[in-house]
């Protein structure tokens, strides 16, 4: 699942002239989506009401095998968050695989009302620790190599990362991480 954002750094502008970006998905690979939240869907339809930007999806195994990669040993939690055989709201995508607010400059919502997966990617945590997915076809991440350059590409230090994951987790339904991680301050 690779869904984000454009149009707002130099990499992502060059990113998407070259090659399909993390706001496009391959045909076939949408219950690979991440899921949308009702409050992040409310607050983007706030901002762009756009009729037909979301879908429901159903919770297939997949899906959910996916989403609980994301939170190695919260499986069960995550299971419990999204049953099998219910369903969830993701980004509509057209019949190319593009997201429905991805517009000729870029995502047309704007930065703070984007979904928090998307203002992540392509950073993740792993535990108290700032990582990035291993995501061939991001720019950044190709130019970048290293996390330190590749957070420096995007405009990112590790205190947005883990402020934006934290506050992913809640709207998602996941608890507050246990345990005290160190705070940073940016670089
Ligand atoms: S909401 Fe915006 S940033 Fe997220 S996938 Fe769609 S176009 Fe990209
Ligand atoms: S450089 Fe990475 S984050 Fe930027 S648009 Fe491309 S895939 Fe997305």
């Amino acid at each position: 699942m690779t869904l984000t954002q454009t149009g707002d750094s130099d990499v992502c502008e060059r990113c998407s002239l070259q090659g399909p970006t993390c706001c496009r998905i391959t045909s076939g690979q949408e219950e690979f989506c991440f899921p949308l939240s009702r409050i992040e869907k409310e607050r983007i339809q706030e901002h762009v009401p756009f009729v037909g930007g979301f879908v429901l999806s159903s919770n297939t195994k997949a899906f959910v095998d996916n989403v609980c990669r994301l939170f190695p040993g919260e499986e069960k939690l995550v299971r419990e968050l999204f049953p099998e055989g219910n369903d969830h709201f993701r980004l509509a995508v057209d019949t190319l695989g593009a997201c429905r607010f991805l517009g000729p400059e870029g995502c047309e919502i704007p930065q703070e009302a984007r979904p928090y997966y998307c203002r992540l990617f392509p950073f993740w945590m792993a535990g108290c620790e700032v990582t990035h997915f291993d995501s061939p076809s991001c720019l950044a991440r190709r130019e970048g190599q290293t996390l330190t350059r590749i957070l420096k590409c995007l405009d990112m230090n590790r205190a947005t990362v883990k402020d934006l994951y934290g506050r992913l987790r809640l709207i998602w339904g996941l608890p507050p991480r246990k345990g005290a991680c160190k705070v940073e301050k940016g670089f």
